[in-house]
């Protein structure tokens, strides 16, 4: 089988579309939890594809787009010390603080580097012995698996001068936190990939039975998409509310054990503050306490002042599926991939980037 073409192929991808638009008889605002789906979503151009009834919301599974200006605020008060190399993901530099950017502060003359794999920064800290090494690591439960092998890899090296400022979300706390708001309207969600490799489908069974609503994990690619869609509009008709692992060549039940049990050694579950979703209880993870030595928010001073968002930036209402990109009176106008005003036109999987790539003549 062709893991791209045949998930692809134009036949296959019209007759789901019909489907779709024969057996959807009822509006159904499906919410794609992750970014990328978002990104697939846009480029391919579904939404034209599944008929008026369905309307997409795209959800908080871009761990660029959560990420708030506190803590951005927090990882250029660190990168500004002195005798310090900062390390993060590429992404991250260019998302706004409450009055800069790390991409700024590199340009002031700090040492902010980019990794390409979060196991470059042992080697940095090796190599800079007499340097404070700070690896700001961010990512849903697709990442933190690597950041524990980090950790892991510090503690057998015994390297002194690494450090970690750990900001990894989970995705079943921020999906509570959507269903308890009466404000937001969802009746079905198409459950993230790359997340529930490690996780596993298992996890959104309770979240389907308690908030009664179906669930559809699904591949990237457009016929993975499709049939994730073509299983909610069913079970949206029947009024039935399972767990659709349609993701079946990549996603267990139970997820990669491994990758769980590395998590669990070296991370607890903590609060944690998302952009435009606020302080989401269970929705983060840090360093457990044993290894508190390791960890930056308690080894150095990481205290900031934050300002509130930009009140043009609508970026927490399209995170809780209240308003599309379009309603944003700046966007593509002032705020843009070169200069983005909010989280979600940083990342190619976030809303409003993916809307300004692919979308943008529809304003
Ligand atoms: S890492 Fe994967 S699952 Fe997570 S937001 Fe990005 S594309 Fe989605
Ligand atoms: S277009 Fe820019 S300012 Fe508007 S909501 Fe999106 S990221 Fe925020």
């Amino acid at each position: 089988m062709d893991l791209i073409n045949d998930f692809r192929d134009k036949d296959l991808i019209f007759s789901l579309s019909n489907l779709i638009q024969k057996k959807s008889k009822k509006p159904l605002n499906i919410m794609e939890i992750c970014g990328g789906h978002t990104h697939s979503i846009m480029k391919f151009g579904i939404h034209k594809l599944v008929g008026k009834n369905i309307n997409f919301i795209h959800g908080p599974g871009c761990p660029v787009c959560v990420m708030p200006r506190s803590k951005i605020d927090a990882a250029i008060k660190l990168a500004s010390m002195d005798n310090v190399i900062f390390t993060t993901l590429a992404d991250m530099l260019r998302v706004p603080g409450s009055t800069s950017t790390l991409q700024k502060a590199r340009s002031q003359g700090h040492d902010i580097r980019a990794l390409y794999s979060p196991l470059d920064v042992i080697q940095i800290a090796k190599d800079n012995p007499d340097k404070k090494v700070i690896f700001f690591a961010i990512g849903f439960e697709t990442t933190t698996p690597m950041t524990a092998v980090v950790v892991e890899k510090a503690i057998e090296l015994g390297l002194k001068n690494l450090f970690f400022h750990i900001n990894h979300v989970t995705v079943p706390a921020p999906v509570r936190a959507l269903m308890n708001d009466e404000n937001v309207k969802i009746d079905a969600f198409l459950g993230p990939s790359h997340v529930s490799v490690i996780t596993g489908s298992k996890i959104y069974e309770s979240i389907a039975n308690d908030y009664k609503k179906p669930i559809a994990i699904s591949g990237f690619e457009p016929v993975d998409i499709l049939d994730g869609i073509l299983n909610l509009v069913e079970q949206g008709e029947n009024e039935t509310y399972k767990v659709y692992n349609q993701y079946k060549r990549a996603v267990k039940l139970e997820g990669n054990l491994k990758a769980k049990e590395l998590i669990d050694k070296y991370f607890k579950i903590c609060d944690f503050e998302f952009r435009g979703l606020g302080n989401i209880p269970n929705g983060g993870v840090d360093l457990k306490d044993k290894y508190s030595y390791l960890n930056a928010k308690f080894v150095f001073d990481c205290n900031v002042e934050s300002k509130k968002e930009s009140k043009a930036c609508i970026c927490g209402e399209i995170l809780k599926g209240r308003a599309k990109p379009y309603d944003c009176k700046i966007f593509s106008k002032v705020c843009n991939p070169q200069n983005p005003i909010g989280s979600c036109m940083v990342s190619s999987e976030g809303a409003c980037a993916a809307y300004y790539k692919y979308a943008k003549e529809n304003v």
